[in-house]
């Protein structure tokens, strides 16, 4: 007999994951927290573990898992491009084994599952902002390839085993979240910003800087992805879920300087391949049908990321790793 709900998170103790269990707990659920430990470390839920209803396994996804569950959090799968270009192969496999073996799961138990998918399966889009009905511009042969076309392919297998198993899928497609429990050398604009003002180096800019991007905060993202797991069997997405608000990567550097009182510069350095002009999440549907918006704006939630970063580097040994 469980009268709480029995919630398995793939990806668990990473960013969004550790952030997603912390809250999934908060709400009185059974949390079952599955990770390789690649990109996620034990210390990210280090203080859920003594919790009673909390409960990390060490697993990877690629290879099948039996568990009696009520839902599935899909979000393994390393979300950087240092750590998804490190093994590209890995990489796909876990996207799409990885969603084979839950979706093989969901059948069985007849679970409800959501899947973290990506604003990067629009590539470098032509339409702006972006919105759930177009197809994307993907380039299937590049460098960001297997994380792209991996996460596309996701999503083909979610509608796929709904169409035909009937399985009750969400599927949401996150924009760029930053927060605390970023990785510091992830290569990330929002840590790698923070940590170079914090240690007063010079701020890469890649390219001219007129790139954009849309942040979103981790608290708001973590709220938009329960809404969406609470929505009736009809929703199924891909819903989009970021922050609507653009910023270039030059207004985010003085941003990120002004609010450290560095003594940065910044710097230029060349444009990674296939880098994105333009990324802004259009969320009409996610305000239609979760009642969703994201609440904190852009310096709220660095100034809290950036609390995070000083902590951090504060930790022995860290400055050196950096
Ligand atoms: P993260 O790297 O911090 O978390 C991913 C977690 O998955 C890590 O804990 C990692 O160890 C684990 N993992 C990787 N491969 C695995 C495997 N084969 N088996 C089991 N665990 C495995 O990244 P994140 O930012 O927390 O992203 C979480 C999810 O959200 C990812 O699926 C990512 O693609 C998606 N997403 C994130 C963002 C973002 O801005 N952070 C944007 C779009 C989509
Ligand atoms: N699977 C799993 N856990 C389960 C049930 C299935 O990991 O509780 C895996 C299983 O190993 C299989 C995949 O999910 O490879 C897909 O399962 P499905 O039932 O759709 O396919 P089939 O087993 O018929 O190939
Ligand atoms: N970027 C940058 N300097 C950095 C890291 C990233 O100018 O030190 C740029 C990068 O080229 C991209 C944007 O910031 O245009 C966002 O990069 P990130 O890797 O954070 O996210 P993604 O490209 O996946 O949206």
């Amino acid at each position: 007999m469980h009268l709480q709900p029995r919630v398995l998170v793939t990806g668990g103790s990473g960013f969004l994951g550790s952030h997603l269990c912390e809250r999934l707990l908060e709400q009185g659920a059974n949390v079952l927290c599955l990770d390789n430990f690649f990109t996620g470390t034990r210390q990210n839920v280090e203080h859920l573990l003594d919790h009673k209803h909390f409960e990390l396994v060490r697993h990877d996804v690629t290879f099948p898992y039996y568990v009696e569950v009520d839902e599935i959090y899909n979000l393994a799968c390393p979300a950087s491009p240092i750590h998804y270009q490190h093994d590209p192969v890995q990489t796909t496999k876990t996207s799409v084994h990885g969603a084979i073996n839950m979706l093989g799961l969901a059948k069985r138990v007849k679970a409800k599952i959501l899947q973290a998918s990506t604003s990067e399966v629009y590539g470098d889009p032509n339409v702006h902002p972006q919105t759930e009905d177009y197809w994307g511009h993907v380039n299937p042969i590049g460098p960001r390839s297997c994380y792209d076309e991996g996460k596309r392919c996701a999503e083909t297998l979610f509608f796929d085993y709904h169409r035909q198993h009937k399985l009750r899928i969400k599927v949401a497609r996150i924009f760029n979240t930053y927060g605390p429990r970023m990785h510091p050398n992830d290569g990330r604009v929002v840590s790698n910003f923070i940590v170079q003002s914090l240690l007063n180096r010079d701020i890469t800019v890649y390219g001219e800087g007129s790139q954009t991007r849309s942040f979103c905060y981790v608290d708001d993202l973590v709220d938009g992805l329960m809404r969406l797991m609470g929505t009736g069997d009809a929703v199924t997405g891909p819903i989009n879920i970021g922050n609507p608000t653009e910023f270039t990567i030059l207004e985010l550097a003085t941003m990120v300087i002004e609010m450290t009182g560095s003594r940065s510069k910044i710097v230029r350095r060349p444009l990674p391949e296939n880098d994105p002009r333009q990324r802004r999440p259009d969320i009409s549907k996610a305000q239609e049908h979760l009642g969703w918006q994201p609440k904190t704006q852009l310096q709220e939630g660095l100034a809290r990321t950036i609390a995070y970063f000083e902590q951090l580097l504060t930790q022995e040994g860290i400055k050196a790793s950096l």
